[in-house]
């Protein structure tokens, strides 16, 4: 008998698989297309004959937890200790496993909000605890009333994603001091505040939960250089935790990967002092910009994208289908891959709504949207 019944392929997989056999442009997954930085590559070309090839420190290599250091205190003003409160981890996916294995114990409840990103629900599960899936309000903000009735003693974790993928909305300080509260209320209450995408903002600046000093003992942030760097296929990204917390996290991470990837590690470590990180936001606002201009004509209602590198639009317009027939024909009778949001809800509830990935070149966004003008 199977421990995850429910399990199937990612959508992300099927997806991807379906571009390629039909030939069809990929802004399904999320990837960026274009080159990775020449300094990045130079600086791994010029590494591959050092002493770089064997196990990094089961934490992380030190200088690189030097730079996460720096980095989050030029990011977020804050202060953390590398040796005690930061973990290198093999993707935000491993750090978010690792953290849920660790402190999440049978019968407890974890709560995700919903639409959400598709590696929370099974490491709870294997932990015999229970995800209770609570939707975000309609326009992807969240919903305190019901977040709130939905929380008792034995809710560990609440897994919050800033910004959001797939909507794209960010969080305000209205919702932070939401989640204060909560957190006031219930003392055995963690955060874990899934912020990968936290250097792709738009109009407003990223909050962070590092900017809010109340929750630092109780949080645990989640980061990704995949996101950050175009390097997804590198899987590498970081916890920041309060020590306490982070020492259970390290015995789960040393006996599931034990260390990360040292060149990897080695490589960002160079790399953080000479590449600019907050000059990401104006790229990705660029392609956000070009893109939702490149498809305004179509008959797609665009909905706000805050942050991230996706737009997600309504075809309530186009097609009373579901969502994954329509992103399928999308596929097949137009050469266009995208996401359903389906796939992000419990129950795969539908709401009409798919997610395009705008971390392409210019000539592949219009080459898209010359396909979805024929909606
Ligand atoms: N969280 C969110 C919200 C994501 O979109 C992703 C996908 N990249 C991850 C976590 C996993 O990141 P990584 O590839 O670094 O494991
Ligand atoms: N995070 C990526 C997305 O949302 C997918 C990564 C994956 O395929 N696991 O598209």
């Amino acid at each position: 008998m199977s421990k995850l019944p429910h399990i199937g392929t990612s959508i992300f997989t099927v997806m991807s698989k379906m571009a390629i056999d039909y030939k069809a442009i990929n802004l399904a997954q999320g990837f960026p297309n274009f080159p990775v930085d020449e300094r990045l590559t130079g600086i791994v070309s010029g590494i591959a004959t050092e002493n770089v090839h064997q196990y990094a420190p089961m934490s992380g290599h030190t200088a690189l937890l030097d730079k996460i250091k720096q980095l989050t205190f030029s990011s977020y003003s804050r202060n953390v200790n590398p040796t005690t409160e930061i973990l290198v981890t093999a993707g935000a996916t491993e750090g978010i496993f690792a953290t849920i294995q660790a402190l999440v114990y049978r019968n407890e409840e974890v709560i995700i909000l919903d639409p959400s990103y598709d590696c929370y629900e099974t490491p709870i599960i294997l932990c015999n605890a229970k995800p209770i899936r609570i939707a975000l309000k309609d326009d992807f903000t969240p919903d305190w009333e019901t977040i709130g009735n939905a929380i008792n003693h034995t809710t560990k974790l609440i897994i919050i994603n800033n910004p959001h993928n797939p909507s794209g909305r960010v969080w305000t300080e209205y919702d932070y001091n939401q989640l204060e509260k909560l957190l006031d209320s219930y003392p055995n209450l963690l955060v874990l505040s899934d912020e990968v995408y936290e250097h792709i903002t738009f109009e407003q600046k990223h909050l962070s939960i590092h900017h809010r000093p109340k929750l630092w003992d109780r949080s645990i942030s989640v980061s990704s250089f995949g996101k950050t760097f175009h390097i997804t296929g590198w899987k590498i990204g970081y916890l920041i935790a309060p020590e306490p917390l982070m020492n259970e996290i390290k015995k789960v991470h040393q006996f599931l990967v034990f260390s990360v990837n040292s060149i990897a590690q080695t490589a960002l470590a160079e790399y953080l002092n000479v590449v600019d990180v907050p000059a990401l936001s104006s790229f990705y606002q660029q392609k956000r910009d070009y893109f939702r201009a490149l498809i305004k004509d179509t008959k797609f209602t665009l909905l706000p994208c805050e942050g991230t590198y996706f737009q997600t639009v309504s075809y309530n317009n186009i097609s009373t289908e579901n969502d994954i027939d329509f992103t399928k024909r999308l596929v097949t009778d137009y050469g266009v891959a995208t996401i359903p949001i389906s796939a992000f809800n419990f129950n795969g509830k539908d709401t009409n709504c798919i997610r395009f990935c705008f971390a392409k070149d210019d000539a592949t966004l219009e080459s898209a949207a010359e396909k979805l003008m024929k909606l």
